[in-house]
């Protein structure tokens, strides 16, 4: 495997697909040089939504946010590169878009907290990447390839 190898997990949430964003949003970490390497369609059921959103089981907003998860289909997907999961952080902005800077995914289509478009692993969050990869794809799910542009995306090999 290539060394800029880090992987991280990210979803259009339910409102970013009814809103046609899936391939706006997927567009914005292509160009930024990190590549997919794995990729569902799904609709999240309560067992998943729990397991995913597990560390808010006890928050007043925990209810609203499994029932909006589980409302429709979202888009699954890794990406792969150097340090992914702090460079798709800080594409996808603060939590609450009010917050959030614009040039950012939720700075620029979000206006609602509860409606914030995407979900990122958090990369304060210690191996909060691979424990939700683990959790939506199998190994065998992902994709180990090389892009032709990764030549010149990295100063090093
Ligand atoms: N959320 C909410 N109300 C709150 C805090 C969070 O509805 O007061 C939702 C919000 O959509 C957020 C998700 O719960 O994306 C998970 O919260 P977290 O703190 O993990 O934020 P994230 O990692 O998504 O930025």
């Amino acid at each position: 495997m290539s060394h800029h190898g880090e992987r991280t997990f990210v979803m259009v949430k339910p409102d970013g697909v009814q809103r046609g964003l899936i391939g706006e949003i997927l567009s914005r970490f292509e160009e930024r040089g990190l590549k997919v390497v794995g990729g569902k369609f799904l609709q999240i059921d309560e067992e998943l939504a729990s397991e995913h959103y597990a560390e808010h089981e006890d928050k007043p907003f925990y209810d609203d946010l499994v029932s909006f998860i589980t409302s429709g289909p979202v888009f699954a997907f890794v990406l792969q590169g150097a340090d992914a999961t702090r460079q798709v952080r800080s594409m996808v902005g603060e939590t609450d878009p009010l917050e959030a800077d614009p040039g950012t995914i939720r700075g620029d289509y979000g206006l609602d907290l509860g409606r914030n478009v995407v979900h990122a692993s958090d990369h304060e969050d210690e191996g909060a990447n691979e424990r939700e990869i683990a959790l939506f794809f199998d190994e065998e799910d992902l994709v180990d390839y090389e892009r032709i542009d990764e030549t010149w995306l990295y100063e090093e090999d």
